[in-house]
Parts: C-alpha cells; structure tokens; sequence
C-alpha cells in the first residue's frame, strides 16, 4: 500500500509538472503574438522594453541587489559590492619591506590590510567558496586602480603603463599577470580560480594582459596553508609549481597575483618558479596582506 501510494504521489507531481509547462507555452505563444505578429513594429519594440521593465522591476522586488560584503541595498543591478565598501570600508595596507622580498622579487603591493575574523576575512571567504567569482573582478579592479594611484610601490613601472598610450604594444606586450594557479582537482571543485577572477579585475584597470592559461599551473595538490608554521606552509608548496609554456615568461615582467599575501610562502614558491623560467622582473599584487 505504501508503494502505492508513492506511485500515485509522482504521477500527480508529473501531472502538475506537465500542465505547469502547457501554461508556460500558452504564456509564451500569446506573449509572441503580441510581441511579432499582432503589433506594428514601433509598438512591439515599446511592449518588449515594457515587459522587460516589468520583469527588472520583479526582480528587484523579489531579489533586491544587495553589497555582498555589508548587505546595503546597489544602485547598480550587476554590481556586488558597494563603493562603500570598496572605498572606506578597509584600511588600505602596509606595504612589505622589499628587504623582506626573495631577490627574484622587486616589489610586493596590497590592497587593504586583513582583518581576521572580520569582515574582510568573511567576503574573501565568500569569493572562494561560495561561487560569486564577479565580486572577485571588483575586488581586482580596486586593486588595479589602487596600484596605479600608488606609485610609490613600483613608481618606473606604474609610470610606464600610465604613460603608454597604446596598450597591446610597447612596455604591455612585455608584461604579464599571472594569477596563482590552483590545483586542477581544486580547480573543478570550486569551478573557477579566485586569483584568476582578480587578475581579470586587475587586467580591466591596468590593460596588463593575463598569461596564457595553462601557462603556468600548479602541479601537486598542497593541504590548506592556514594554521601552518612558515616552514611547514613553505614545505607544504615547495615544488607544486611549473611553467608548462616558458616563452610565456620568459624576458616578461610578471605580476604574480592572490587574493591574500600571508607569510609569502606560496607567492614566493611561485616566483622562483617564474624565476627558474628566465622572468625579467617579477611583482606581486594581492587584495590583502596578513
Ligand atoms: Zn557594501
């Protein structure tokens, strides 16, 4: 009996799946004759813009477009985070002393400082696993337009991406983003790289070309970096990296770029890496410093 009754429960689920889908056609049909057959043109357009309106405005009742990061309401549809946020929310960061920096490294540029366990922490969280790669764009693009404000962290370099007026030659053909690989496992699991998502911010602001995909990749799966000690993290990444197409790199000046710069064991592994493939200068560019 109780098998019956299932069966008899799934064939009014079907029923009800089927009528709901004449009526979608019905709605159509009638929204298509109205719209291409019954209507002269300048009309149809003006229906079609109406009815477009109509659904924006549902939308928006429905799913208001709210600041991933502090929940106030966007002005812009196709935005994630507010100009609040992006612009005052965050202490914009200490740089690291380039004595710090391995020698293959000439500068390192950060965004804001990290803030663990607040706010900061939580939205590159989100980017990372909760699939809103967009707001990883905008946070690249902050970071692009703050690094050309900057100067003062690679003031020859910014100089000449400023002064060139021609993007696509000159100074820009020789220089590079690479954003820190993921593990192709990782990479299938998140369904897209962070880092990349950043790059492509970055590339938006700066109209420094993004490496070649699978230039470089990263060929050992590592454990999460959090919770390590320096040398456990520099244990844990050394060796993961390679340069699958070396003139990719080589004689470029490179922008390695990650969402967080914490000891640089990671970001570092990738330099000598970069280093080993004959880069002319290699930078790094993050959203955050820990
Ligand atoms: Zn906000």
């Amino acid at each position: 009996m109780v098998h019956v009754s299932k069966v008899t429960k799934k064939i009014g689920k079907y029923h009800s799946q089927i009528r709901r889908f004449r009526n979608q056609k019905k709605t159509v049909r009638i929204i298509h004759f109205l719209t291409h057959r019954g209507m002269k043109q300048h009309n149809r357009i003006h229906l079609q813009v109406f009815l477009r309106g109509l659904r924006l405005a549902f939308n928006e009742f429905i799913f208001p477009s709210v600041c991933t990061c502090c929940g106030d309401a966007l002005s812009e549809r196709d935005r994630y985070l507010c100009d609040t946020c992006l612009t005052f929310r965050f202490d914009m960061a200490r740089q690291t002393d380039p004595l710090l920096l391995p020698d293959c490294v000439r500068s390192s540029f950060a965004l804001w400082n990290f803030d663990k366990g607040e706010v900061l922490q939580d939205l590159l969280h989100m980017i990372k696993y909760q699939n809103i790669p967009q707001a990883g764009i905008e946070l690249g693009q902050e970071l692009g337009r703050q690094w050309l404000a900057s100067g003062n962290a690679t003031p020859n370099l910014v100089q000449k991406v400023l002064t060139c007026k021609e993007p696509k030659t000159g100074i820009y053909k020789q220089m590079c983003l690479v954003p820190v690989p993921l593990h192709q496992s990782k990479f299938r699991k998140r369904g897209y790289n962070q880092a990349e998502k950043i790059a492509l911010g970055v590339t938006e602001q700066t109209e420094i070309p993004l490496v070649k995909d699978q230039s470089v990749i990263k060929t050992r799966k590592s454990i999460s970096q959090t919770g390590l000690q320096l040398k456990q993290r520099e244990k844990n990444v050394r060796g993961s990296f390679e340069v699958k197409i070396p003139q990719e790199i080589g004689n470029k000046i490179v922008f390695i770029i990650d969402d967080v710069f914490t000891t640089g064991a990671t970001t570092f592994e990738l330099a000598y890496e970069l280093d080993r493939a004959g880069a002319q200068e290699i930078h790094i560019l993050t959203v955050a410093i820990a």
